[in-house]
């Protein structure tokens, strides 16, 4: 079970037609479309390449924003009466200028933490579970929480200074 992350200009996928489903009431539906930029950060090349989007595990994405100081960002501070990014899943939610400054003071705050760590992820069996090689050493300063900030202030400073309803979109 995933998420499916994508930031970007938010754009109406489809819209109430006065029949069907949504008959009584106008309906649409807003998402931000998949986008792929040369030179983007690369949340993992192997897998999104340069684009908008991300597809963490439920689990692996709120450890990794815990670590990153960002939980209360994406999932707000209390279960029931959700907030944060990831309020509504699926959903969407404006992104906003405070939300980069958010995700700007904790990556600061996490490269103090941790002055020698480096972004990306180690292939190492035990980090890598799909490692078949079993001399591929650790490597200690591999992190791949940096790769994230990396993705993530690329695009929320992308989308706030290039679109026109800058938006957090998640299914
Ligand atoms: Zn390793």
């Amino acid at each position: 079970m995933s998420y499916d992350i994508y930031i970007g200009n938010a754009v109406v996928k489809s819209a109430w037609t006065g029949g069907g489903e949504y008959e009584d009431e106008p309906f649409a539906e807003w998402v931000v479309e998949p986008l792929e930029l040369p030179g983007a950060a690369p949340f993992k090349d192997d897998a999104t390449g340069y684009g908008n989007h991300c597809h963490p595990g439920y689990h692996q994405w709120d450890q990794a924003m815990r670590s990153c100081g960002l939980h209360t960002l994406w999932f707000g501070n209390d279960p029931i009466e959700r907030s944060g990014l990831l309020k509504s899943h699926p959903g969407i939610t404006p992104l906003t200028p405070g939300h980069l400054a958010i995700v700007e003071t904790a990556y600061q705050s996490y490269c103090a933490k941790h002055p020698d760590a480096k972004p990306g992820g180690c292939s190492c069996k035990a980090c890598e579970p799909w490692q078949s090689d079993p001399d591929v050493p650790h490597d200690p300063q591999a992190d791949f929480n940096l790769v994230r900030f990396d993705w993530m202030l690329f695009w929320m400073r992308w989308a706030l200074a290039n679109c026109e309803r800058p938006a957090v979109y998640n299914h």
